[in-house]
């Protein structure tokens, strides 16, 4: 299906011609994807500046039946990258709604438009000396507030929960007309900003992890600058000892004596967030620990990366961080295979930094050095200043040059994240290890994880297939092992938080009730199935073939 010459001329009319494509090297772009499968072709792209050109696309799409596909950046990475979960919609790219419409100091929230980054925000905020905090994900400075709240994402503080955080949603519904959620639903309300639920049922969450509107503007909580702050890094020796770490950290967070996200990687992880594959050295047939232990011991021992590096953040008054501190290190005593704790302060750091700068003179390419460089990102990324070097892990198999925005598209990176979320106890994620590393074997892939205890009873269990996209037999090999991952995570009842348009698919037959009922609130609300058809609620009616 293509747009005939009218359409072509009236949805260019809205936005100005510059700003709406259909040109057969821009579909191609758009239709990149980081998943094995082929992304879908879009019909092309438009690019409204405000909320009034919104709605009148969305009229003009549902008068000629022309399915939309909104994205705030776009850079939805593993997960779906910019492509619309069927073929034949237009992207709605929103990404030039930027503007911060207000930063409140005092009750500490930003109210955001579409394409406002993390980048922006951060920036935004160091400028103009606003004494708070942004949470900031790992996705780089490129990547959209909104985009990342509406799939549920999650960043490393203790504002970590994105949508837990965000309210007051404005929203273009299917026939272009606005709803506000929360207190936003009532002119002048005082308090929009600052309390989620409103009056009534909270609808908020319907406009996540769905296809029922279009976000247009939302509120987002943001954390006040503490007095004191102290970042923690804990390493292990042992593979198996994380599972005492998660008992540790279950009973920390749940006391409130660590309230930030805590981040745990495992080696492979931590191997690919540093290094490339040597494909010098290896052919990608097998996991490259079954097939050349040795390679991946000597790039630990390069790197000096331990068996699992956990970081976090306490933060607070100066009484509250070393209540914290002294709580993590005693509950930390004694654990089997614990490594090294360590606790630094930005001055501490500033320290250590200069002494480092002394001893590059001496040993050039000393771990430590590296070492600081790593905890600086981490840090930074803990108290709200993304980096484009945590995006460096996506391109672990790419066989490109990611260049500097590190966009794993530019790499050919192939990425597949499958994220169960488990309950937080050392014996789930004994558990998780025993079922998942043998399927990432089987298929020949390395076992990577990061564990993300995101709240104070649960955790994300964040694994990553690393694949080079532009070999075939290898994507269909990482293809195969995400569906028996999915097959066998669902058995044992580990179901993802979030996940790409397949992993999705696999989990909908888990509960037909559940989504029967999403179903229908999708007829009631698009029944033409002109918003984002497909995506997380299953497209009922439309002929649309699957991506
Ligand atoms: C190395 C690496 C690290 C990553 N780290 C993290 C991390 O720490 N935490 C994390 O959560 N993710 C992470 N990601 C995944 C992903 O890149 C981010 O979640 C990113 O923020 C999503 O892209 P985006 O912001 O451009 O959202 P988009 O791609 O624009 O949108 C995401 C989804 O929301 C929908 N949507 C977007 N805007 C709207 C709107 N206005 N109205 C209705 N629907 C909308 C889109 O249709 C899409 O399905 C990481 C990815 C990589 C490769």
């Amino acid at each position: 299906m293509d747009l005939s010459p009218t359409q072509i001329e009236e949805f260019g009319k809205i936005v100005g011609h510059d700003f709406f494509s259909t040109d057969p090297i821009v579909q191609d772009r758009l239709a990149r994807t980081t998943l094995p499968e082929e992304g879908s072709r879009p019909l092309g792209i438009i690019r409204p500046a405000n909320r009034e050109q919104v709605q009148q696309i969305v009229r003009l799409a549902a008068a000629h039946k022309t399915p939309l596909y909104p994205i705030s950046t776009g850079k939805n990475w593993g997960y779906g990258d910019a492509c619309a979960p069927l073929e034949g919609c237009l992207i709605l790219d929103l990404s030039r709604m930027n503007r911060i419409l207000e930063v409140n100091s005092k009750l500490a929230y930003a109210v955001v438009e579409p394409g406002v980054t993390q980048g922006q925000l951060s920036n935004y905020l160091r400028q103009n000396k606003i004494p708070l905090i942004m949470d900031c994900t790992g996705a780089g400075p490129e990547t959209s507030l909104m985009g990342n709240a509406l799939d549920r994402g999650f960043g490393h503080s203790p504002y970590g929960d994105r949508f837990g955080n965000s309210c007051n949603y404005e929203v273009v519904l299917s026939d272009g007309s606005l709803l506000s959620t929360g207190f936003g639903a009532y002119p002048n309300a005082q308090a929009q900003h600052v309390y989620k639920w409103g009056v009534g049922p909270s609808i908020d969450g319907l406009f996540t992890q769905s296809n029922l509107g279009i976000v247009t503007r939302l509120t987002l909580w943001l954390m006040p600058q503490p007095e004191s702050l102290e970042y923690f890094f804990i390493t292990l020796k042992t593979p198996e000892a994380i599972s005492g770490l998660v008992e540790v950290l279950r009973q920390l967070r749940l006391q409130g004596m660590v309230r930030s996200t805590v981040h745990c990687l495992n080696e492979r992880r931590l191997v690919a967030s540093r290094a490339q594959y040597p494909w010098d050295q290896a052919d990608g047939k097998q996991a490259l620990e079954k097939q050349h232990p040795e390679l991946l011991d000597k790039l630990c021992r390069q790197y000096g990366i331990p068996a699992w590096a956990a970081l976090g953040v306490v933060m607070g008054s100066r009484v509250m961080t070393a209540a914290a501190r002294r709580s993590i290190q005693k509950g930390l005593k004694g654990l089997p295979g614990l490594d090294r704790v360590l606790f630094l302060t930005e001055k501490q750091f500033t320290w250590l930094n200069r002494g480092a700068s002394v001893m590059k003179w001496i040993i050039p390419n000393h771990p430590l050095l590296k070492s600081l460089g790593e905890a600086r990102v981490g840090m930074d990324m803990l108290t709200g200043t993304p980096s484009f070097d945590t995006l460096k892990g996506a391109h672990w198999r790419a066989r490109k040059e990611p260049g500097p925005a590190q966009d794993a598209l530019d790499s050919g990176s192939g990425l597949i994240w499958i994220s169960p979320v488990l309950p937080m106890m050392g014996e789930s994620v004994s558990d998780l290890t025993r079922l998942a590393e043998p399927l990432f074997h089987q298929f020949g892939f390395e076992y990577q994880v990061t564990l993300s205890l995101t709240t104070e009873r649960a955790l994300s269990a964040i694994m990553s297939i690393c694949f080079d996209k532009s070999s075939r037999e290898e994507s269909a090999r990482a293809k195969a092992c995400s569906e028996k991952l999915m097959d066998v995570l669902m058995n044992a009842g580990y179901v993802p938080y979030r996940g790409s348009p397949a992993i999705l698919a696999s989990i909908r037959k888990y509960s037909p009730a559940f989504w029967t009922a999403a179903a229908k609130l999708k007829q009631t609300w698009d029944p033409d199935g002109l918003i984002a058809p497909g995506r997380y609620i299953p497209d009922q009616k439309s002929k649309r073939t699957s991506a």
